[in-house]
């Protein structure tokens, strides 16, 4: 059994705390993504699981093991970094059984967990080659073959798919995921793309801070986000804020902002946000869940300011009364800068947070 377990967890550089305690665990063989804006702690939570940075306090778990006190080479972690890290001057097949070499494994069996790794990574054709002659796929390849032959108790990926063009990344997103399934061995994968995290996790850490805001699946993070932190870095397009509050009328329940937006809402969302009349709240709706089809759909203004046609759909991209707002129109739609739209509303997919604390109400 391989999971990790923070308890506790602070770095400081210095003075500079970097990373309050932190708890997070993490189940034998399931991916987990840490993701979040640059600077937010990420690497340095991951190279304290691999020992290369030291924990100012707390304790770090692997399966039964402390090991917040062990050397990286005792962690039984393998690393897989964003530049690869390979020798230059050894082929593919030395650079693969590197590791095992100087630990002095018998040569047989370095060559047969060279050839297997190979096999998984496709790189058969290439064992004999030095990394120069590789594309930056196959070299990244390489970086991961290396990893697979020490038979870790736990796979740790820092950025690994960052220095590839946009097509190799997504290939090579699907291979890493295809690989987890195969080895089904635990694996913590730093990235500040969260389409990548969304699209690989088991469980996605959204991290901002050094805190985790949220740590979910992905359909989870999308459809429900704690907080406006996560809601806004999660999705894109972007989700959409209107800052304003509820009242309660004749009429029922109302979200009432500037540029005259006044969203009545439905029954069944009404009770769990009574608690929140006159308090003000922000409003959250994504680019695609403006294209409500029921004639009864609240709209509100859009003033469109530019249109980015991508072929299924189109993006109007503008504003509604003061706040900065993109909807998702149909193709087919002749809108163009300076017109003013009315955009209906799917209001089952609305987000209600309280702004004072940014926590999600509903
Ligand atoms: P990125 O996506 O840019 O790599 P990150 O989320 O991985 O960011 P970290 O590299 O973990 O962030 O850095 C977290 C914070 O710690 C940053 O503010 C960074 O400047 C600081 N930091 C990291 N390493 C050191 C160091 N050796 N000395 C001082 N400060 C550091």
């Amino acid at each position: 059994m391989s999971q990790v377990r923070l308890q506790q967890i602070t770095k400081s550089f210095g003075s500079v705390t970097v990373i309050p305690p932190l708890d997070l665990d993490i189940a034998d063989r399931e991916f987990v993504v840490l993701v979040g804006p640059s600077g937010c702690g990420k690497t340095t939570t991951l190279r304290m699981i691999a020992g290369l940075e030291t924990a100012t306090s707390g304790s770090i778990r692997i399966g039964d093991r402390d090991v917040t006190d062990l050397r990286p080479g005792l962690r039984n972690c393998s690393m897989v970094f964003q530049n690869y890290a390979l020798y230059p001057h050894m082929t593919v097949a030395e650079n693969i059984g590197y590791g095992m070499k100087v630990r002095g494994t018998p040569k047989a069996e370095i060559e047969k967990a060279v050839t297997d790794a190979a096999r998984i990574l496709n790189l058969g054709a290439y064992l004999n080659r030095k990394p120069s002659a590789l594309s930056g796929g196959q070299r990244q390849r390489v970086a991961i073959g290396r990893a697979i032959v020490r038979q870790p108790d736990v796979f740790l990926f820092d950025e690994p798919l960052s220095n590839l063009d946009a097509k190799l990344r997504i290939e090579m997103r699907t291979e890493i995921k295809l690989l987890h399934r195969r080895l089904q061995t635990t694996a913590v994968y730093v990235t500040h793309d969260q389409v990548e995290a969304m699209t690989m996790a088991d469980r996605v850490v959204v991290m901002n801070q050094g805190r985790i805001e949220q740590a979910a699946d992905p359909i989870t993070l999308y459809e429900a986000p704690a907080n406006l932190f996560v809601a806004a870095f999660i999705g894109a397009p972007s989700m959409n804020f209107l800052e304003g509050r509820l009242e309660r009328g004749d009429g029922g329940m109302q979200f009432i902002a500037d540029g005259d937006v006044a969203v009545a809402i439905p029954e069944n969302r009404a009770e769990k946000l009574g608690a929140y009349v006159g308090k003000a709240v922000v409003l959250g709706i994504r680019p695609e869940h403006t294209m409500a089809t029921d004639a009864n759909a609240p709209t509100v203004r859009l003033i469109v300011r530019d249109i980015e046609p991508l072929g299924p759909h189109t993006l109007a991209l503008g504003r509604v009364g003061p706040a900065a707002f993109t909807a998702q129109v149909h193709a087919a739609s002749r809108i163009g800068p300076d017109d003013q739209i009315a955009v209906p509303i799917e209001t089952e997919k609305m987000h209600f947070f309280l702004k004072e604390t940014g926590g999600a109400i509903g």
